[in-house]
């Protein structure tokens, strides 16, 4: 069981909910642009968001963006511990650095001493692209590495009386990725935020971040975890919601599941599939719904879904558990569908 740790007004670790994270991708000094942004991802089930903050500036703009926001707000310093200083004194909910880049021990020790009167967490982000060199001449850029790093860090900042502590071992590896947080969890209890770092776009990026962030969550490893894609953030938390859901760990939205479609599909199983999830993409609660290409097959494909439908040429039958409810003509299938889940949401 990990450190139960903090962050504004949420907690990780422990027994808490695995949270999700998500990264802003605009100009942490643009103020509007980055609460709209937040604000978005928010709906979206964003539980925790990380601004890079890269001068004075995006520091001084925490404060005014926490006021228009209602998730712990994280502030990613590199290289600048004035910035760590600053950020936090802006009302940053928790700071990321990497001490090993923070400079001399006196810097970090200082940044330590604002933390703790603030009562703000640090994370030590380890990445698998910046290790320190000693250890890289030494174990080469291996899982071993990496967790040595951590450990280093974490005893810098727990030589300065510091505990309230949260680590990420992060790799574009995803063996190197999973390997490193398993190990780490073997030797300490800080919690861990789990990633897959530059996963890639899309597709790529999406699995990565799956196998990765599964895995390690199958195994009872993660603690707040974070999608990370090249492209729209908003994508990454629905993305993280699927592993949630897939894994059992939480749940949240319309989870459409439906087949791959064959010679005996009645109607565009994909198109209906898709108007369905665009329909409800922010739905907080959750419901299973099964988008299936025929009667013969269908009703018995998806038994464990809450609500279906199986097409036939014309008309569709619509089910709940696997039981026939309905036959509906196909031109009105999406509405007629949509018009039962809302009655099973508000059931
Ligand atoms: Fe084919 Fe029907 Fe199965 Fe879909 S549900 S894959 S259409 S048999």
């Amino acid at each position: 069981m990990t450190n139960i740790i903090k962050i504004g007004n949420t907690a990780i670790g422990g027994d808490n909910p695995i949270l999700i994270q998500s990264m802003t991708n605009v100009d942490t000094a643009d103020i509007d642009a980055v609460v709209a942004q937040i604000n978005e991802l928010e709906r979206a089930g964003c539980e925790i968001i990380r601004a890079s903050v890269y001068d004075k500036e995006c520091a001084l703009a925490l404060s005014k963006i926490k006021e228009r926001i209602n998730i712990p707000l994280v502030a990613d310093i590199h290289f600048d511990y004035k910035l760590a200083i600053a950020s936090i004194e802006n009302g940053a909910d928790k700071i990321r650095i990497n001490p090993g880049n923070i400079g001399s021990d006196d810097r970090v020790e200082k940044v330590v001493d604002c933390a703790k009167s603030h009562n703000v967490p640090i994370r030590v982000g380890v990445n698998s692209g910046s290790l320190p060199k000693d250890l890289q001449d030494e174990y080469g850029n291996s899982p071993k590495a990496m967790v040595l790093a951590a450990i280093r860090h974490v005893e810098l900042l727990e030589k300065f009386g510091f505990y309230n502590i949260v680590v990420s071992l992060k790799s574009s590896s995803v063996l190197k990725t999973i390997d490193s947080c398993i190990e780490f969890s073997k030797v300490s209890d800080y919690p861990q935020h789990i990633g897959v770092t530059e996963a890639g776009s899309s597709r790529q990026g999406f699995i990565n971040a799956a196998i990765g962030i599964g895995s390690l969550l199958h195994k009872g490893i993660g603690d707040t975890i974070r999608v990370s894609i090249s492209g729209d953030p908003v994508q990454e938390v629905y993305a993280a919601w699927d592993i949630l859901n897939a894994l059992h760990l939480r749940h949240r939205g319309i989870n459409v599941v439906s087949c791959p479609t064959c010679a005996r599909k009645g109607i565009d199983v994909e198109k209906l599939a898709e108007r369905i999830k665009h329909k409800y993409i922010n739905e907080t609660r959750f419901l299973k719904v099964a988008v299936m290409g025929c009667v013969v097959n269908g009703p018995g494909e998806s038994k464990d879904a809450d609500i279906g439908i199986a097409a036939g040429k014309d008309y569709s039958v619509i089910f709940t558990q696997g039981e026939k409810q309905m036959k509906v003509d196909n031109t009105k299938a999406f509405d007629i569908l949509c018009e039962e889940i809302d009655k099973l949401l508000e059931s």
